[in-house]
Parts: structure tokens; sequence; C-alpha cells
């Protein structure tokens, strides 16, 4: 029986059968027989939250645009379709044309969360394609990945045939080619995935040799075939006005974590907080123009029916003509109430003339990230942020009429005292403070502190740092908890076994492939979903692989240690890293290099940066 009938009879038995349909307006159907490359984009995770992910929609899209060219969707089956499909032998299948996995060309992950690793390795099961890239023949798909995780693609590595480094939309492209050229020899996956290593951006582990030191940790990473470059650099689109991006975004039947018409307005940061992996690995920035994102906001609302448009970037008060184009698109939208959302907004830049701008229209809760309690600590992380701007801006929202907001803070930052978290506490009660001095009372006011764990991330200045041990996060996370109660305060905590699970595998190396196999075969899955999550099932694992999870997690490194990732060259340098670090042990900030002098990140040499570029015209 084909999929598609298989589908009729046992799609009514599973919750939220729309994750498994596809048909949404402006999904692509294209007839599978009359293209030559044929992708599937995977992400693992349901369809909600991969739906919610702008990089898989560009991509889509773009490689959609191409006649020979079909690319298709598939999400991680939630788990109780997910019995049915290996009770009736239904193999992983794409949302488009309801075809098998094992019938693509390439199967592409997209890896924004460590977490979602062993959704990645459930997905492969799924699908019947062979979970090592050792063990896949001519018939099987390439199975490529890219992402924010690519950056350490080493926990991966043996299951990954090939990892797209940085900005995909032009690589992927180059990909297909090579792949239309290969077609037409006779040779195999082999021979394929040697062009592939040639092309700038792209790493085929599998070409690699790592050779380890007799403490467990990596002495060289060496490529094994001629040709083959000795580190990877990432890929960067240098003009973002010059770059495809999608207008006919797909409209789901279903509520999805962000259902609207996404605006990216610009890539990269140059704050320099250096806890923050996103804020070293997307640099240089670079900006879309207002009148190519009025163009595409006007052309995206058009063919998607949306009423909200968020602007996208890390930062988006940093977007240089923020205030133009908001009043633009809030002069444009208003009459058919089309509304605009700005996350990401930076507390020390955000103006109340903004506020009261994007509040026309509709007015939802505020976030504030502090990231931490004291001005020593914020110091330390580079956070540019005093208690003062904080109050003024919360005080400036609520004259504007908000009585929400949301304060995000990390705990476990490097060097932490008590202290600092008593400071997260003060400042929640400053904030209820403010309230009242703007209105008179705190009816109506509801302030939530979210805590996460500081993660130890790739290519950041606190990359030779530890992460807390599992049970000091508990021990800070219940100070917290008696720290924070009020009738206008609740706090909400980020689970520290995730953490410590998040810090082993973005540090990792390849000795985890085998702690996800076995992981996979405990059938660990959707670990970022507390209700799926077993930590007791990923400690068994870890045993049975005979590998010690604290060894990636808990240890701090001396400055000359080789790191697993350092095959791969992400522009910035690895000195401005250890400088950074030295100045955070001193906490001492280093100033935006937006509006101060250059500090020599190395990025410059990738060109195309507005910062960077001003600097050279200085
Ligand atoms: S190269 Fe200099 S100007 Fe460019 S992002 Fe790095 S520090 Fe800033």
């Amino acid at each position: 029986m084909e999929i598609k009938q298989i589908l009729d009879e046992v799609l009514p038995q599973v919750s939220k059968p729309t994750r498994y349909t596809g048909n949404e307006l402006n999904s692509v159907q294209k007839d599978k027989s009359k293209v030559k490359v044929r992708i599937a984009l995977a992400f693992p995770d349901v369809y909600e939250v991969g739906m919610s992910h702008l990089g898989l929609r560009i991509l889509y899209h773009l490689l959609n645009e191409r006649e020979d060219v079909y690319a298709e969707r598939v999400f991680a089956p939630w788990v109780d379709f997910e019995e049915i499909m290996r009770e009736r032998g239904i193999p992983l299948f794409s949302l488009e044309s309801k075809s098998p996995l094992s019938e693509f060309d390439f199967v592409g992950f997209s890896l924004q969360y460590e977490m979602s690793y062993s959704n990645v390795t459930n997905m492969l099961d799924l699908a019947g394609i062979p979970l090592f890239s050792k063990d896949r023949t001519d018939r099987d798909p390439i199975v490529i990945a890219g992402g924010p995780c690519a950056y350490n693609p080493e926990p991966l590595a043996e299951i990954i045939d090939l990892f797209v480094i940085g900005e995909a939309e032009e690589v992927i492209l180059e990909l297909v080619n090579l792949y239309l050229d290969h077609k037409k020899s006779s040779k195999g996956r082999i021979e394929f995935l040697e062009r592939a290593a040639r092309i700038p951006g792209v790493y085929v582990p599998a070409f690699y040799r790592v050779n380890y030191n007799e403490d467990g940790t990596v002495k060289e990473i060496l490529p094994v075939k001629p040709g083959i470059p000795e580190r990877v650099q990432k890929r960067i689109i240098r003009d973002l006005d010059r770059v495809y991006y999608p207008t006919k975004l797909i409209v789901p039947y279903m509520d999805i974590v962000h259902d609207r018409a996404v605006l990216e307005i610009f890539r990269g940061c140059t704050r320099g907080c250096r806890f923050c992996q996103a804020g070293m690995i997307y640099r240089p920035v670079r900006e879309k123009s207002v009148d190519k994102l009025t163009n595409i906001a006007r052309e995206m609302i058009k063919s998607t029916g949306y009423e909200e448009i968020s602007l996208a970037s890390l930062s988006t008060s940093d977007y240089s003509a923020l205030k133009q184009l908001v009043e633009i698109l809030t002069d444009e939208f208003r009459q058919c109430m089309v509304g605009l959302s700005l996350p990401s907004l930076r507390i020390d830049s955000f103006t109340l003339d903004l506020a009261r701008k994007i509040q026309e229209i509709k007015k939802s809760g505020l976030t504030f990230a502090p990231e931490a309690g004291t001005q020593r600590l914020r110091d330390v992380i580079n956070k540019g942020v005093t208690e003062e701007d904080l109050l003024n801006s919360v005080k400036g929202a609520f004259e504007a009429g908000w009585n929400t907001v949301k304060l995000y803070f990390m705990i476990g930052l490097p060097s932490e005292t008590y202290e600092d978290l008593e400071g997260i506490a003060r400042l929640a009660y400053r904030v209820v403070d403010a309230y009242r001095e703007v209105r008179g009372n705190t009816k109506g006011l509801k302030v939530t502190v979210s805590t996460s764990t500081f993660v130890p991330k790739p290519f950041t200045p606190f990359q030779w740092e530890a992460q807390i041990p599992l049970d000091e996060i508990k021990e800070r996370q219940r100070f917290l908890k008696k720290k924070l109660k009020g009738p206008n305060i609740s706090y909400n905590w980020h689970d520290g076994k995730l953490s410590f699970l998040e810090a082993v595998f973005s540090r990792g190396d390849r000795k985890l492939n085998s702690v996800l196999k076995k992981a996979r075969e405990r059938g660990c899955r959707f670990d970022g979903w507390s209700d799926m999550f077993s930590f007791d099932k990923w400690m068994e694992a870890f045993r049975e692989a005979g590998v010690n999870p604290e060894f990636y997690a808990n240890r701090s490194r001396p400055e000359d240690e080789v790191f697993p990732w350092e095959v791969i060259d992400p522009g910035v340098e690895k000195s401005f890293l250890i400088t950074e670090l030295k100045k955070a042990r001193e906490a001492k900030p280093t100033p935006d290099c937006r509006f101060n002098r250059c500090h020599g990140c190395g990025i410059m040499k990738l060109k195309g940066g507005i910062i960077c570029d001003s600097k050279n015209e200085d």
C-alpha cells in the first residue's frame, strides 16, 4: 500500500495529524519524476518547531526556485505516530510527495540545538538509512547537516556525511551543481564526497583523522587525503540585499511556535558578549536595506495574509535604520492591522519612542536579558548593560502601557558567586518598584524571571571554562526559588540536566558518536521536551559507551589545548578569544566595535561587514 493510503487510515488516530499532511498554502508541488535532484530538508523536531525556523524556510524556497530540484520537508514524528509507523512499517517520509527518505539524493538536517541530536539518529533509523556514514552505500542518500551546531561537528562526525559550515544559500547550490555533474559519471558516493570536500565551507569528517593524547584530549586533526583543506572556513553571504529571500512563505494549517511573517533585517553582531556563540560565529554584521525590506514585507503580507511581521536578527535594535524601518512599516500596515514584533531588543538602546510606535498596533510582553545580576558579573561576560539602563527602559515601557516583563538571566557563569545570584532577585524587585513609581501601585504587573544554566560554547571566549557541576546548578536554582517569591514575580528555570548534556555535546569529540548510537537504542528522543527526556537513559548510554560526560562539561581547559572543533575556521581568531578570556578574568569589558575602534577579532579577512568596512575607511 502507498504511504498516502496508509496515512488516510492511521492519521485520525494520532494527535495533531496536520503535522504530517503537508499541502499548505505556498507549499511546493512538483512532479518528482521530472526533477534531477531531490533533497529532503529534515528538521529534527516536530512540525510546529521546524516550521518556525527561518533557515529551513529560506532553503526550501531557494532550492525549489530551480526547476531541476525538488526540495521537500520532513520533521520528527511525535511518539504516538512513530509507534504506528514502526508497527505498520511506514518509513519516514516527506510531507510534499509522501516519499520515503531513502528515495532522496540528499537528506539535509538543520542542527539548531545539541539536544536534537537524538532526533537526528531516530529519524535516520525511521528512514531505514544506516546510522553511520561508513555503512551507507551508493543507494543511500547523502546525509548533510548545517546550522550553528555544525561549528562543532565532531559529536556527529561518524553519522553525517558532509557538513555545510556557515551560511548555506550559495554552498547548497554549488553542491547541487556538483552532484548533477557527478551523476554523469559512473563514480559513487565516496568520489562525490571527495569532490564536495573541496568546495569552500564543506567539511567531510571521513577525510580527517583525529589523534588523541593519553589523557583523552585531542592531539591533532589531520586531513587524510590530498587536496582536502586542513581547516574548513565558514561561508558567508556578503551582500544581503542580493541574496535570495522567500516572500511566498508556507502558511501552516496548525499553530506553530512562531506563526508570522519573518523579515530578516541583518546578520551578525558586534556586541561581543563572551558567552554567546551566535555573536562570534555569525560575524560580520551585514544589513538589508530599508527599501529591500519594505518590498519583501509587502510581498510577504500579500502572499500569506499574515497579520504580524517579526523583525528577525540577533539584536534588533542594532539595525542602523530601525526607526525609519519601523515608521515605514507601521504606516504602511496600519490600515490592514498588521502588527510588528521586535524580538531581541537590547535594553540599553531600547527607546520609548519605538515602544510607543509599535504599541500603536499591537502590545505584547517585553523581554529583557540582563543575563547577570551584578555589574561585576555583567562586566565579566561583557554584557554592556547597567542596572540604570534596565530600569530606565522598563519605566519607559510601563509609562507606555506595558505591564508584563520577562527577565532572562544565566546562572553558573564563570566566577559567579551567591552575591551575583542575590543581584538577580534584587533587580527583579527593583523592576516591581519601578512599576509602582510609574503607576502608583503594582496592580496588573507580571514580572517573570527565567534562568538558564551557562553552557560553554565553542568559538567563544568562554570555550576554555568549565560548567558548574549538576549539584551546584540545583543548589543555585533552589537559592533563587527562595528569593523570588512575591505576588508579582514568578520564577522559572531550565532543567540543569539538559544544560549538562548540552555542555557535553557542545564541546564533545568523535567519541560521542557511539554514545548517540547507544542513546538511540535506549529510545532517547525529543530530549528538549521535559516529558520525554530521560537523564537515566543518557547516563546508561555514556556508561555503556565507556565515555565520561563530565570530562566534556565540567573540565576547564588550558589555553594550549587542541579542541575538536578547531578543524573549523569561523573567521574569528583564537588569539582574540584568548584576549577576551583574560579580560573576562579581570572583569574588563570590551566596548562594541560598532562605536569604538576595531578590536581585531579576525573576521575582516572574510570581507563584507558594514562595521569592519567603516573601520577600513577610518
Ligand atoms: S574585525 Fe574589528 S570591526 Fe570587524 S567585527 Fe571584528 S572587531 Fe569589529
